[in-house]
């Protein structure tokens, strides 16, 4: 079954008595008025028509536009977010994917680049913006992706990020899996983390100090996170 079929079958079909929740409205992420269209009872998959922007992609883009990224480097973990078009007035912006297996540094065909967030190939110091979105609930080695942004980060600079809101941090237990959507497998992909409020005393380090700076909002009541090197 091809993919499109796929979704219409098993993503639409099912969700179509949510479509009473679509609503016509400036999107926060394009900024253009337009129909944000309801398949979900939460946020997750009311998107924007123009952009495919969700509650927690307007809620980046409202942290990004505060941000001068004249002159930055900016990198995201994902190769192509509603979020591109605003990340794109960098002077530099890095769109990135995960392969297990591909060599670090490799180039698509695209232009995005393969990175490991445990393991990244910029050297340190050199990255002002980094944006991910529902990304690192799914890094095993939690700790370790943080580390490699303080390291990568220059003083000041900045991760924002989402992730599935929980009420406290752990890392989850094997025998009660949870799966999330993913673009590149049907089957879905692996949460090893809920993450909560106690994330920021939890991984804040020395040199990465982290908080909310948006929300909580919506029916999901999602927030940004700010990872800020110091
Ligand atoms: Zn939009």
């Amino acid at each position: 079954m091809s993919r499109s079929l796929h979704r219409l079958r098993h993503g639409v079909l099912p969700n179509l008595r949510y479509l009473t929740g679509t609503r016509v409205r400036r999107c926060r992420c394009c900024q253009r008025f337009s129909v944000i269209v309801s398949l979900s009872p939460g946020d997750e998959v009311k998107r924007c028509l123009i952009c495919g922007a969700n509650l927690r992609y307007e809620m980046l883009a409202e942290q990004i536009r505060k941000l001068d990224l004249e002159g930055k480097t900016v990198v995201e973990l994902d190769p192509s977010s509603p979020l591109r078009q605003i990340l794109m007035r960098a002077s530099r912006y890095i769109r990135t994917y995960y392969s297990p297996t591909e060599p670090a540094g490799s180039v698509r065909p695209d232009g995005a680049r393969r990175e490991d967030v445990t393991d990244l190939s910029f050297a340190a110091g050199s990255i002002d913006l980094m944006v991910s979105s529902d990304v690192l609930e799914h890094v095993p080695n939690l700790e370790r992706a943080f580390a490699e942004t303080a390291r990568v980060l220059k003083p000041g600079g900045l991760h924002l990020f989402t992730v599935p809101p929980r009420g406290r941090t752990r890392r989850r237990p094997v025998e009660d899996p949870e799966y999330h959507r993913d673009p590149l497998d049907p089957a879905g992909i692996l949460a090893h983390w809920d993450i909560g409020p106690d994330a920021a005393a939890i991984f804040s380090t020395e040199t990465l100090r982290l908080q909310v700076v948006a929300g909580p909002e919506g029916a999901d009541r999602r927030v940004v996170w700010q990872a800020e090197r110091t």
